[in-house]
């Protein structure tokens, strides 16, 4: 049986305070909640602020991204230890603006969902086809390769701390958002290739949230496919009440 998981990821939203207050909303909504794992994605300057916030209830934080290296000369990168030392269990690696808009490679984020679990970090990997893969029949594809090259070379001790994330990118931030049946297809065929690399047990146990306009209207029936164990919520997690309808949908 694998527990639910559900991640707000904020962006490039919300000053401190802002943060702050949402976390707490969020706190009162969901915080003592123990069916499903609920975390909580700021910007890197609320991470120690948010932590505080909801130390004590059921609610995790996440970073955004993290870099592979320790410390050092990296102007404006953040390290895995500065993360889990502000009070943050999570990170996500691979979004598709980092992918699409920053330029991040496979071989890079391999190295920083590598870099990232052998640091003691929780990761949520993000997968997702673009539209135009999608119409050219080459989802699975493109699925495929960022599965293969993104996670190759982790140890299977670390799988346990890994989640997989399948946002389709033609679903974030527009609106449109998967059928159930498109999810769970994409799911079904991210687990196969998770079998192959690592092993159907492992690939059974391994949680793969969807992402892409999830809302508290359209979560419940998503989450009714078997292989959506989940979600990772971009707009909507701004919102307490609405990121809080979206978490009890996958209770
Ligand atoms: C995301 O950014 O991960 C996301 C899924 O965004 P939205 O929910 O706004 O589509």
């Amino acid at each position: 049986m694998r527990k639910p998981i559900v991640a707000g990821n904020w962006k490039m939203n919300n000053t401190i305070r802002e943060s702050v207050a949402l976390a707490q909303g969020v706190r009162e909504l969901v915080g003592s909640l123990t069916s499903v794992d609920v975390v909580v994605c700021p910007t890197y300057v609320s991470l120690h602020a948010v932590a505080e916030a909801v130390k004590g209830s059921n609610i995790a934080v996440g970073a955004q991204d993290a870099y592979v290296k320790d410390s050092g000369a990296y102007t404006g990168e953040i390290s895995p230890r500065m993360i889990l030392d502000a009070g943050a269990a999570w990170t996500i690696i691979g979004h598709s603006e980092r992918r699409h808009i920053i330029g991040e490679t496979d071989a890079l984020l391999n190295e920083k969902c590598r870099f990232a679990l052998d640091c003691g970090l929780k990761v949520m990997f993000c997968i997702g086809e673009l539209l135009e893969e999608r119409k050219a029949g080459k989802m699975q594809d493109v699925l495929r390769r960022q599965v293969e090259e993104g996670l190759k070379g982790l140890p299977a001790a670390l799988l346990e701390n890994l989640v997989i994330a399948y946002e389709p990118v033609w679903a974030i931030g527009t609106g449109e958002t998967a059928t159930p049946e498109q999810a769970e297809e994409a799911h079904v065929f991210t687990r196969e290739v998770l079998a192959g690399m690592f092993g159907r047990d492992a690939a059974q146990a391994m949680r793969i949230q969807y992402g892409g306009s999830v809302k508290p209207d359209n979560a419940a029936e998503l989450f009714s496919k078997e292989n959506v164990d989940g979600f990772l919520v971009g707009g909507a997690s701004l919102k307490a009440d609405s990121f809080a309808a979206i978490v009890k949908a996958a209770c």
